[in-house]
């Protein structure tokens, strides 16, 4: 497995790998890994899918990506995908996937098409005092301190960032900045999280600096990625005489394991209450998504709290039982015991068709919420809120099937253990009406309507144990290699897997490691595109230096006395040379 940048590599298609025929694969979870992972098989592995056996605990597919109308509950959506022209191995995949939505079209295309017509930026990220726009909105607010602090982690080494948090390599003065609030409740980011996945985040996404106030970055699919992403996959695999069993949970898997060679031997199961062994070959492949954010999510309702829970479930006992066998199959406890009570746990869905209401998200977002368009394009931050409450609305209707006058509103709050200013409660122990309350509250509902409003509209609650776990500490060896050193036919993919690079809570993570492993494991003489190279892209570099420092010319920034006369001496000499131009084009001379 290599990787390669391009259109050469990108449009090539690579020869079909020797002895392919007689090798079969076996995908632990339907999440996006593993339908990724199957649809790469057949189509750059050339494996023939009815070779290839999707087991999935749960009773439907798509794990993470979700969205589902739940006839007890109503409309429920844990997360929406914030989405980027940058997610090179997603792209790749679903450039082969065909639409559901727009006849002779990729999912690609609609995907395109609907991005390039209906643009997403917002009007109005952070508001504060019940529905008023914050005043600096749109600015970083960064001081030179914070400044200096952002360029000093991006110059360290990951091996310098072992085990280290947020909280360790920033002050107050980062803490206290707009980029920071944007930058938190944008990614779900928390001061104990990992300064080493900050930093790669900081250069993946270095790109898209400029966009970060108002979203400009983003992309968004038409519905929810249940119906927009899962939805063609599970057809195309379908249509690929894929196996996809449901109800069957995949507790342990035997590998034969040595620092030179690892061989997956055998996989027992527990199918519909049944325990049974699946027996394998170096010719069977097997994929293991490790670990899951969603696992153990439970569900409340209007009137009731989702019930808090601890419990882990199939994926972390699996990966519990593989990293027993093998040191090098990484270390689960790290990222799903001792989350802190503070962290980010629940999110709700918030469905109404109250004209009131969508009147009062309209004066916020500054559009239509029942265009069908572009609404708040992202998520608005309450800054003032100890619950530190975002909400969005992403294109109405989110549903395929839901009503012309419904819009379903997304909620979270990145502190689980603050009271709200409405509620004074956490929202851990809201009901649904309670946390819409709170939204209500914010948005500048007056008091004496708020109730009778929430009352009107119907909020699902969802606790979700696991869903900052990607983000936890961790140090080289806490998550196993995409494909573990010498192994013949075990491979571990999603974000919990080990890849150069790249940033955990995306999609684009979970196939980027599928591609890996389908790459390495079948030895597909094609490269995997590389992360985009934005960070080694000198013009993007300037760019990110005037974003920022809110626009300054370098003569402007608050340096010292000897920094200013480097600096004065720099500018003289690049003077009529190609990195004035530079300069120039950054806006920073
Ligand atoms: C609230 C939220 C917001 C998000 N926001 C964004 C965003 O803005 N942008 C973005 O790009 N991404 C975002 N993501 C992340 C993205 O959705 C996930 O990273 C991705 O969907 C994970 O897919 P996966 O296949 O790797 O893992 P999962 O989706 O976790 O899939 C694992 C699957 O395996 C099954 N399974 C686990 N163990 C077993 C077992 N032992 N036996 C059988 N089956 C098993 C599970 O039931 C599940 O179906 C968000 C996710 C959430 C939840």
């Amino acid at each position: 497995m290599y990787y390669s940048n391009g259109n050469y590599e990108a449009f090539a298609r690579p020869k079909k790998p020797e002895g392919v025929d007689n090798k079969s694969a076996y995908l632990v979870g339907s999440g996006l890994a593993s339908l990724a992972a199957a649809s790469f098989l057949i189509r750059d592995g050339q494996m023939k899918g009815e070779n290839i056996h999707i087991l999935e605990e749960l009773e439907l597919p798509g794990g993470s990506l979700d969205g589902i109308l739940n006839p007890e509950r109503g409309y429920i959506m844990r997360g929406g995908r914030e989405m980027e022209n940058h997610f090179e191995c997603l792209w790749d995949l679903f450039r082969s996937v065909p639409s559901l939505e727009v006849e002779d079209a990729s999912v690609l295309d609609e995907f395109y098409w609907l991005n390039k017509e209906d643009l997403n930026y917002s009007k109005c990220r952070v508001i504060e005092e019940r529905g008023q726009r914050l005043s600096t909105d749109g600015k970083m607010t960064l001081t030179p301190k914070a400044n200096k602090e952002i360029i000093k982690l991006c110059l360290m080494k990951e091996n310098q960032l072992y085990d280290v948090k947020i909280s360790d390599v920033f002050s107050e003065d980062f803490f206290n900045s707009n980029f920071w609030i944007y930058w938190k409740t944008m990614f779900a980011f928390e001061p104990w999280h990992s300064a080493m996945e900050m930093r790669r985040y900081l250069m993946r996404f270095i790109h898209h600096i400029g966009g970060l106030a108002d979203f400009s970055a983003l992309k968004f699919t038409k519905f929810n990625q249940y119906e927009s992403l899962v939805m063609p996959l599970i057809e195309h695999l379908k249509a690929h005489n894929v196996t996809f069993e449901y109800g069957v949970t995949v507790n342990n898997i035997h590998v034969d394991c040595s620092s030179e060679s690892k061989v997956a031997k055998a996989i027992d199961i527990m199918r519909k209450g049944k325990e049974e062994t699946i027996q394998l070959t170096e010719n069977d492949l097997v994929f293991v998504t490790n670990g899951s954010i969603t696992e153990s999510t439970t569900y409340g309702d209007n009137d009731t709290p989702a019930p808090p829970t601890k419990q882990p479930g199939g994926a972390w006992h699996l990966w519990e039982n593989l990293s027993a066998q093998c040191e090098e199959f990484g270390v689960p406890s790290k990222f799903y015991k001792d989350l802190p009570d503070k962290s980010w746990f629940v999110s709700a869905t918030a469905t109404t068709n109250n004209k009131e209401v969508i009147d009062y998200i309209q004066k916020i977002c500054k559009r239509d919420p029942l265009s069908g368009r572009t609404v708040t394009g992202g998520i608005v931050t309450v800054d003032d809120s100890k619950w530190q409450l975002s909400f969005t609305l992403n294109r109405q209707q989110q549903f395929k099937n839901q009503p012309k006058d419904q819009v379903s509103v997304w909620i979270y709050a990145l502190y689980s253990d603050e009271p709200g200013e409405r509620t004074n409660k956490t929202i851990v122990e809201c009901t649904g009406k309670e946390i819409c309350e709170e939204w209500l509250y914010h948005m500048g509902v007056p008091e004496e309507r708020i109730s009778d409003l929430a009352a009107e509209c119907n909020t699902i609650p969802s606790y979700m144990p696991y869903i900052t776990a990607y983000f936890m500490p961790r140090a080289k060896g806490d998550r196993p290699l995409v494909v573990p050193n010498g192994s013949k036919n075990i491979a571990f993919i999603g974000n919990f897997a080990e890849t150069e690079r790249d940033t955990v809570f995306t999609t684009e993570y979970s196939v980027r490691t599928a591609m890996e492993a389908v790459y390495k494991l079948l030895d597909i003489d094609r490269g995997v595109p590389e992360v985009f190279g934005s960070v080694y892209d000198i013009r993007i570099l300037l760019h990110a230096i005037s974003v920022l420092n809110d626009g300054k010319k370098l003569e402007e920034l608050d340096m010292p006395f000897y920094e200013k006369i480097v600096e004065k001496r720099l500018i003289k000499k690049v003077k009529d040379t190609f990195i004035e131009e530079l300069l120039e084009e950054a806006k920073l001379i």
